[in-house]
C-alpha cells in the first residue's frame, strides 16, 4: 500500500488539522485488489464478493472460496479489509441462488434475504471467510447486505462472532437509517450504502438515466439519514462508514466528514482526488459544510452551499 506514491497528497485520509479518516476501496477479486493496492488507499472497505463468483452454475465450495479471499486479503496484508456476504439478486443475479420470478426484484428476495430460504450459502461463506482469516494477517471485517431490522441484523452478527469475526451491516435500507441506534447495538461497525440508500429513499431505480436527478446522493434527504446514522454512531462509539460512490466525490466526502463518517470507500481510482480535497480542510469546516447542505431541500443547493464553506 503505498499511500506516499501520489504527488501532493502523502496520506492517509487525515483533514488539515489532523482528523483522522480511512480513505479505502471497492474491489471486486484479487486482481482488482491488487490493483487497488498500488492507489493511495488504507485498505479496502467493500469486498463485493458475488462478483468473484458471477459466472458460476454451481455454488464454489467452501476451499474453492476460502482460496479467492485470501487473494483479497493477502493484497492488503497488515491493513483492513471489510468483506461483505453475497448481495445476489436484482441488479446481480448469480446461477447457483435459486432467486424467484418476482415482478420487483429490487424489493425482493436479495442480499441477506436469501439467506432464508437458503441459509446453507450464508453459512458456508462465513465459514470460507473464518479459515482464510485464519490464513492472513489481515484485518478482517465482515458485514451483511440489505439488512432491513434489527432481528436481520442480530442473527447475523451472531453467526459471525460464532466464527471469530468481526460483525457489521451495510445501511442501505432506509428503515435500518431510521433505526440506527438499535441496529448498532447489535453489531461493532456500519457501513452506509449510498447507493442503494438513494434508491430506497427516493424509490427511483439506481439503473434509470432518466430517474438520475432523482438518485442524486446530494438529495437532502439522503444527507439527512446519513446524518442520523453517522450521529447513532458516534454515539455508540463505532465506526460508520460509507462504501457507495457518494464517498468518490471530493466536496460530498467533506461533508459526509463532517457530518461524522468514519471512513470512506468507493472505486480506487477516486482515492487521490479525496485524500487531496480532505488534506485542504479542517474538520470545523467539514462540519460547516454539512450544516449547510442539510439545511437546503434540492441537490444542487446542497452542492452550492457546502461547496461555500470547503
Ligand atoms: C451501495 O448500495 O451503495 C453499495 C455500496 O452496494 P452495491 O453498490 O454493491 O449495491
Ligand atoms: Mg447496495
Amino acid at each position: 500500500v503505498q499511500a506516499e506514491l501520489v504527488a501532493g497528497w502523502a496520506g492517509p485520509g487525515r483533514t488539515a488539522d489532523g482528523h483522522d479518516v480511512d480513505i479505502l476501496a471497492n474491489v471486486a477479486d484479487g486482481a482488482s485488489a491488487r490493483a487497488a493496492s498500488s492507489k493511495p488507499v488504507a485498505g479496502i472497505g467493500l469486498f463485493r464478493t458475488e462478483l468473484a463468483f458471477l459466472d458460476r452454475a454451481t455454488a464454489p465450495t467452501v476451499q474453492e472460496q476460502a482460496a479467492s479471499y485470501r487473494e483479497v486479503f493477502d493484497a492488503f496484508s497488515g491493513h483492513k479489509v471489510v468483506i461483505r456476504t453475497l448481495d445476489a439478486g436484482s441488479d446481480k443475479p448469480m446461477k447457483f441462488v435459486d432467486s424467484p420470478d418476482e415482478a420487483n426484484p429490487a424489493l425482493g428476495v436479495r442480499g441477506n434475504r436469501i439467506a432464508d430460504a437458503q441459509p446453507e450459502l450464508r453459512d458456508t461463506q462465513l465459514d470460507a471467510i473464518a479459515a482464510a482469516v485464519a490464513d492472513t494477517d489481515a484485518d478482517v471485517w465482515v458485514m451483511a447486505p440489505m439488512i432491513a431490522t434489527v432481528a436481520e441484523a442480530r442473527e447475523f452478527a451472531g453467526l459471525a462472532r460464532a466464527r471469530g469475526l468481526k460483525a457489521g451491516v451495510m445501511i442501505e435500507v432506509p428503515a435500518a437509517a431510521l433505526l440506527a441506534p438499535q441496529v448498532l447495538a447489535e453489531v461493532d461497525f456500519v457501513s452506509i450504502g449510498t447507493n442503494d440508500l438513494t434508491q430506497y429513499t427516493m424509490a427511483a431505480d439506481r439503473m434509470s438515466a432518466e430517474l438520475a436527478a432523482l438518485t442524486d446522493p446530494w438529495q437532502p434527504a439522503v444527507l439527512s439519514l446519513v446524518s442520523m446514522v453517522a450521529a447513532a454512531g458516534r454515539a455508540a462509539g463505532k465506526p460508520v462508514g460509507v462504501c457507495g460512490e457518494a464517498a468518490a466525490d471530493p466536496l460530498l466526502a467533506c461533508v459526509l466528514v463532517g457530518l461524522g463518517v468514519t471512513s470512506l470507500s468507493s472505486a480506487p481510482v477516486a482515492a487521490a482526488a479525496v485524500g487531496a480535497r480532505l488534506g485542504q480542510v479542517t474538520l470545523a469546516q467539514c462540519e460547516a459544510a454539512a450544516s449547510a447542505a442539510l439545511a437546503t431541500s434540492d441537490p444542487a443547493a446542497a452542492r452550492a452551499a457546502a461547496g461555500a464553506q470547503v
